[in-house]
C-alpha cells in the first residue's frame, strides 16, 4: 500500500468519464471550431483512444489463449467439461431469450415507431451476417494460427479446449508444459494490469469524442426509440440478472452489480464486449471470486455467444421499424425474430456495431426493409456503448452462476467488498 491514500481505479475511469463528456459537450455547444476538430477531437483525442483499444485488443488473444489452456487443462474431467459447457450455453441462451422477449413486448405496448418523421438517408450499406450453419463449420479452426491472427474467438476457443485435454493426457511432459502455462498466464495477467493504468486517459478522449461529434437533433427524431431501450436495458442489468443471482445462485445481487462497476465503465467506454473481455475476466476471478478453471472458459465464450443488451436493440429495433412501415408481425414471425436473435448472436464477435449487421439479416428474415435501419443508424453509437455494459453484465452474471453450482466459487472472495480491488499487488503475489 502507499503512503498516500489513491483513488481506486474505478473512481478514477469515472472522474475521466465526467470530464471527457464536460470537454467534449463544451467542444460541441461552441460548435467544434476548425482548430478544435483537427487538433483534438480526430487529433489527440482520437490517436488517445484508440492507442487505449488497440492495448486491450492486444491482450485478448493471448489472454483467452493461455488462460483457456490453463483452464482446460484443470478441468481434465470431459464430463466436467461437458456439463460446465452445457450450463453455460444454456443459460446464455435463455437470458438471451428473456431480453428479446422482454424486448419485442415492450416495443409492442409502448410503440416507439409510431409517429415517428425520421428523415430517411440513403439505404445504409451494412455488411451480411454469417449463416448458422457456417458458424458450426467455421467453429473448427483449420489453422490455428490464422484462427489467432484473425482473433476469431470460437476457433480459438476449440482449440485451446482441446490444447488443455491434451496437456492433462500427455503425462509428466504435459506437466511441464502446464506449469509453462501457468506462469505465462500470470505474466499475461500482469500486463493486463499494466494496460489498465492507462484506462482513465482512454476513456476520457472515447468519451470526449462521443459528446463533441454528437447531436441532439439525431436523439430527438428517434427519442421514443432511444428512450425504450434504455430503460428495457436498465431492467435487464437491474432485474433480471439479479433475480437470476438471487434466485438461481443464492448469492447477493447488490454485491455482484458493485463490484461489476468498473468493467461496465470499460464496456461502456470501448462498446465492444472483446476489448473488455481483459477487464471482465479480472473482474470475475479477483473480485468475484470465480476459479480461473470455470472463468477462462465461460467469458471468452460469453463475450462472443452472449449478448442481451445486443438482443434487447434488435427486439425493439425489429418493433420499431415494423411500426414505422405501417407492417403488422404475426406471433409466427416474433417467434422467428426470437430464435434468430439467439442463434445469429452465436457466431458474431463482441466489436462495436456489430448488433446492427445482425438486425439486418433478421429484419430480412420476418421480411422487413433493412433500410430502415438508417434511422437509427446516426444515434446508434451512444445505444452500443450501454448494450455493451449489459453485454459483459450478462456473460459475468452467468459465469457466476455456473461456478457456484460447481462449487468454484470462493464465496469469501465474493462477500468481500474490497477483494481484488488492488489489481496490481494482487497480480504479483503469485
Ligand atoms: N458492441 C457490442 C459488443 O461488443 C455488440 C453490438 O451490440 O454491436 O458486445
Amino acid at each position: 500500500m502507499s503512503e498516500k491514500k489513491k483513488l481506486s481505479l474505478t473512481t478514477r475511469i469515472l472522474i475521466a468519464m465526467v470530464l471527457g463528456a464536460i470537454a467534449g459537450w463544451i467542444l460541441n455547444l461552441v460548435g467544434n471550431p476548425d482548430w478544435a476538430r483537427i487538433w483534438l477531437v480526430e487529433g489527440l483525442f482520437r490517436v488517445v483512444g484508440q492507442v487505449f483499444i488497440s492495448l486491450l485488443q492486444m491482450l485478448v488473444v493471448p489472454l483467452v489463449f493461455v488462460s483457456l489452456v490453463c483452464g482446460a487443462s484443470a478441468l481434465s474431467d470431459p464430463k466436467v467439461l461437458g456439463r460446465v459447457g452445457g450450463k453455460t450455453i444454456g443459460l446464455y441462451m435463455i437470458t438471451t431469450g428473456i431480453a428479446v422477449t422482454l424486448a419485442l413486448f415492450s416495443a409492442l405496448i409502448v410503440k416507439p415507431g409510431e409517429g415517428v418523421n425520421a428523415v430517411q438517408d440513403a439505404a445504409p450499406s451494412i455488411a451480411e451476417a454469417t449463416p448458422f450453419t457456417q458458424v458450426l463449420i467455421d467453429m473448427v479452426p483449420r489453422n490455428p494460427v490464422f484462427a489467432m491472427a484473425e482473433g476469431q474467438m470460437l476457433p480459438i476457443i476449440v482449440f485451446s479446449v482441446l490444447l488443455g485435454i491434451a496437456i492433462t493426457l500427455s503425462g509428466a511432459r504435459g506437466e511441464r508444459i502446464g506449469s509453462w502455462f501457468q506462469d505465462m498466464n500470470a505474466i499475461v495477467m500482469r500486463l493486463v494490469t499494466l494496460v489498465m493504468r492507462f484506462a482513465p486517459y482512454g476513456v476520457f478522449a472515447l468519451i470526449a469524442v462521443l459528446a463533441a461529434t454528437s447531436e441532439l437533433a439525431d436523439f430527438l427524431a428517434v427519442g421514443k426509440y432511444v428512450l425504450l431501450v434504455f430503460v428495457v436495458l436498465f431492467i435487464h442489468a437491474l432485474v433480471v440478472y439479479p433475480a437470476l443471482l438471487a434466485l438461481v445462485g443464492r448469492l447477493n445481487p447488490l454485491i455482484f452489480l458493485y463490484k461489476m462497476r468498473a468493467a461496465m465503465m470499460f464496456a461502456f467506454s470501448t462498446a465492444s464486449s472483446n476489448a473488455t473481455l481483459p477487464v471482465t475476466l479480472e473482474t470475475v476471478r479477483k473480485r468475484l471470486g470465480v476459479s480461473n478453471k470455470i472463468a477462462s472458459f465461460t467469458v471468452p465464450l460469453g463475450a462472443t455467444i452472449n449478448m442481451d443488451g445486443t438482443a434487447i436493440m434488435q427486439g425493439i429495433a425489429t418493433g420499431f421499424i415494423a411500426q414505422y412501415y405501417g407492417i403488422e408481425l404475426g406471433a409466427g414471425q416474433y417467434l422467428a425474430v426470437i430464435m434468430m436473435v439467439i442463434l445469429a448472436s452465436v457466431g458474431t464477435a463482441g466489436v462495436p456495431s456489430v448488433g446492427l449487421v445482425v438486425l439486418a439479416g433478421v429484419l430480412s428474415q420476418v421480411g422487413l426493409p433493412a433500410e430502415g435501419i438508417a434511422m437509427i443508424l446516426g444515434i446508434d453509437r451512444l445505444l452500443d456503448m450501454t448494450r455493451t455494459a449489459v453485454n459483459i453484465t450478462g456473460d459475468a452474471a452467468v459465469t457466476t452462476i455456473v461456478a457456484r453450482s460447481e462449487g468454484e466459487l470462493d464465496l469469501e472472495t465474493f462477500n468481500d467488498r474490497d477483494a481484488g480491488t488492488d489489481f496490481e499487488a494482487e497480480a504479483l503475489e503469485t
